[in-house]
């Protein structure tokens, strides 16, 4: 194997897998370096949503949506690797008068920007969704969004990526930059040492971590999510379920359950999310997490008082000050990109990935990603 690349991607996640993949096929010589398993980072502990209507608004969210769903409907063909995309309906249930006028509004802008949403009452709810406990619920807003296999997702990229000729490597933790100036020239893990032109740092919460190394920073915090699946049952759910104010729910809060229910193909049924603050990164899990997921659940769903959790996992979610993601060049290095904190990354990440590698390349994105650009924090 050469030691010297065109581009070092660190981080095999969604991010950087995706990435190393673009960048291999523009005809770039690849190396990714993962400190774990390949997608063993927060990707694996997705729901594996492909959200439509959380997040920002603006014409580039709103284009990364569109493009990204119209994209996954034959990206598993280009791979050459099925992730199980399909699509399902969600309800975003809505709980207080406040989070249904707004929804309101913002029902009627998505669906003028192509993404059709609606609000719908308790009633509508409750057909689409027999087993839930409306009692209290003012109604949902609906949509149809896509699912994916999160696990699937990221070895379909990564396996695409090889045959490209990317070298993607896990078990390999980056542990050292060497610089000439404010240039990356050579990216050290305990036992090697590789040269590179290009450096695109992808780490997802660790961006913080690994830009230290070359004496760079970027505001980028993390809490940390819990989740748990049950055991396979027969159709009782039968949609994408989430509560409307999810992200409010959770953000500065010391400790927030904000639910979300999606069965998977299997019967079985994904139930996230639990956060707590945290100021080091871990994967554990918490008494308290999983007790607080179920008794809100069971609130929602009184039958899965009956069924068996099988597994309960804990990653950290990282987030920026503008809840805006980061990409773009490091403004005080002169050869490293940084790709971090999406909202919708699943959705976005098909035509993200391969405008990214365009500017990795020198080449023009055919839209421009400034409003993302690091520069925003550090100028
Ligand atoms: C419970 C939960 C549910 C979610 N559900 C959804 C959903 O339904 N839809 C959606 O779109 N998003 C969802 N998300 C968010 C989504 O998972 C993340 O946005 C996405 O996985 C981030 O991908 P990434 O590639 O940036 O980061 P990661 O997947 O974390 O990848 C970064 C990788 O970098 C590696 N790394 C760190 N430091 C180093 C180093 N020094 N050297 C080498 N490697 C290093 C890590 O091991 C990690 O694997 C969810 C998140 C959580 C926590």
């Amino acid at each position: 194997m050469s030691s010297s690349f065109d581009v070092i991607v660190i981080g095999g996640g969604f991010l950087g897998l995706s990435s190393a993949y673009e960048l291999a096929k523009q005809g770039a010589q690849v190396l990714l370096l993962e400190a774990g398993d390949i997608g063993s980072g927060t990707s694996a502990s997705c729901s594996g949503r492909a959200q439509v209507c959380e997040g920002h608004l603006d014409p580039l969210n709103i284009q990364l949506i569109v493009d990204g769903l119209q994209k996954h409907e034959v990206l598993e063909e280009e791979l050459g690797q099925s992730y199980d995309w399909r699509k399902i309906g969600l309800y975003l249930i809505i709980r207080t008068q406040s989070s249904w006028d707004y929804w309101q509004n913002r029902a009627a802008t998505l669906t003028m920007q192509g993404i059709p949403t609606q609000v719908v009452d308790q009633k509508t709810l409750q057909t689409a969704e027999p087993n839930m406990n409306t009692n209290g619920l003012l109604g949902a807003v609906h949509t149809v969004e896509g699912m994916i296999n999160p696990l699937k997702f990221s070895l379909a990229y990564a396996s695409a990526a090889r045959k490209y000729g990317a070298v993607i490597q896990g078990h390999s933790r980056v542990t050292n930059f060497e610089m000439n100036k404010n240039r990356v020239v050579a990216v050290q893990t305990r036992n090697e040492r590789y040269t590179c032109d290009k450096v695109a740092v992808m780490t997802g919460a660790m961006v913080s971590e690994t830009l230290k190394l070359a004496g760079a920073s970027l505001p980028v915090q993390y809490t940390h999510a819990e989740a748990v699946v049950t055991e396979p049952i027969p159709p009782m759910i039968f949609n994408n379920i989430e509560i409307s104010d999810f992200y409010e729910t959770i953000h500065g809060k010391q400790r927030a359950v904000a639910i979300g229910v999606h069965p998977d193909l299997h019967g079985s049924i994904d139930i996230s999310e639990a956060v707590t603050v945290t100021d080091h990164f871990h994967k554990n899990v918490s008494a308290w997490g999983i007790t607080a997921l179920a008794k809100e659940l069971i609130e929602l769903y009184p039958f899965m008082s009956k069924v068996r959790v099988v597994r309960s996992w804990g990653r950290p979610t990282s987030f920026t000050p503008d809840e805006e993601p980061i990409i773009g060049w490091m403004p005080q290095l002169e050869n490293v990109f940084v790709a971090t904190s999406l909202v919708e990354t699943i959705t976005a990440v098909p035509i993200l990935s391969e405008w990214m590698a365009m500017m990795m390349l020198d080449k023009n994105s055919p839209t421009s990603l400034d409003q993302f650009a690091p520069s925003r924090f550090t100028l």
